[in-house]
């Protein structure tokens, strides 16, 4: 496997690196995957239980912003991409406490971009080798009823997360006006699907339903999230770092717009029709009647919404899960994870 091109995944033990490298182990035999990741209370090696002692893989605890950490594994491998998923990713958090979001979020991706800019000149490969920023839709901001973000929506930032992430991609951006680095970046809408932290809303919605308590919904409910199934994420990004035209950006959206609230219904009448017995034993009719309104996150964006038709046009991308069986497969995975744990 020496002779394999070798890419550096920040962040795998996360949910959406996690998904990405089991994705790329399965669609891909010439890659050797190396994934650097601090396992902070976001990473889980046990996401990556699949790629345990593959010879293909190699995981290395640390953290991104270490320099000389990045500066061994560059001098160690010879990288042939970056895909940059590593990052403080939860809002709430951000809302509680920011410096972590720009120690990692902004100085983690200036280390990355500082190291893999100097290995790569000094080979002589800076233009053709490819440092991959995965952003999200939140940079740019919030959106009242009508329109989408398009890749040129300039960038709007109203929380410490979505500020240091944007902050991220323009760094990102210096290093490819600059030096003409190989930089892309790619921003989704939010993601779904098996492994995502239990803080998130999904998660947060099945966990809370399982246990029997109260579901929290922010404010009125109707802050509207456009849902992308993960594994179609994975497969935009596959398309993003293989064939999109140097110092690009791309959008990747889901194409399901939905209310919080309605999200929550949905996930509900899931559990209903696949823990009967659990609603019986309890006296309860639906799990929405656990469905709580709680006082509004600060700043809460009331509407994101992506245009991916770039992304659609250029590369031939479109998501493949309806929200429907995505959903249905998520509730199934965590259902069947709340079993292995409870079981008798
Ligand atoms: P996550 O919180 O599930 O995972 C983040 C991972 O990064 C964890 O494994 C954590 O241990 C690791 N990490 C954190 N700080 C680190 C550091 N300093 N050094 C090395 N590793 C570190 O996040 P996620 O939901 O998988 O998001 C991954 C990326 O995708 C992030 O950049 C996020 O901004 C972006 N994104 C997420 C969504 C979404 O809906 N989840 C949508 C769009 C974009």
């Amino acid at each position: 496997s020496a002779q394999k091109p070798v890419l550096l995944i920040t962040g795998g033990a996360g949910f959406i690196g996690s998904n990405f490298l089991r994705y790329m182990h399965e669609t891909y035999q010439n890659y050797h995957l190396v994934n650097l990741d601090k396992l902070t209370y976001a990473g889980n090696t046990a996401n990556l239980d699949l790629l345990e002692g593959a010879v293909n893989y190699t995981f290395i605890e640390g953290d991104i912003a270490d320099e000389q950490l990045v500066q061994r594994i560059f001098a160690k491998y010879d990288i042939h991409g970056v895909i940059h998923f590593a990052a403080e990713s939860h809002v709430d958090r951000s809302i509680q406490d920011s410096k972590q979001f720009v120690q990692t979020n902004v100085l983690g991706t200036l280390t990355l971009l500082q190291v893999a800019k100097q290995d790569w000149e000094e080979k002589g490969v800076l233009k053709e080798r490819r440092f991959h920023q995965i952003s999200t839709d939140e940079v740019y901001g919030s959106l009242s009823a009508e329109g989408k973000f398009s890749e040129d929506t300039p960038y709007d930032p109203r929380n410490p997360y979505s500020a240091s992430k944007a902050g991220a991609n323009l760094l990102v951006k210096s290093f490819g006006y600059t030096y003409g680095m190989n930089i892309v970046i790619s921003s989704s809408s939010n993601n779904y699907g098996p492994r995502q932290h239990t803080e998130k809303l999904i998660p947060t919605i099945i966990s809370k339903a399982l246990k029997l308590e109260e579901i929290p919904i922010y404010g009125d409910g109707k802050n509207i999230r456009d849902w992308l199934y993960v594994e179609d994420h994975c497969r935009g990004l596959d398309a993003i770092f293989h064939h999109a035209p140097p110092f690009s950006t791309y959008n990747i959206g889901g194409g399901n717009e939905v209310q919080n609230l309605e999200i929550a219904k949905t996930v509900c009448s899931l559990l209903d029709e696949i823990k009967p017995e659990l609603l019986h034993e309890n006296s309860l009719t639906s799990f929405q009647e656990l469905i709580t309104h709680t006082k509004d996150r600060l700043g809460h964006d009331r509407r994101y919404a992506v245009d991916d038709t770039k992304l659609r046009q250029d590369l031939g991308w479109e998501p493949q899960e309806a929200l429907s069986t995505g959903l249905r497969k998520t509730v199934r995975w965590y259902v069947e994870q709340w079993e292995g744990v409870t079981a008798p």
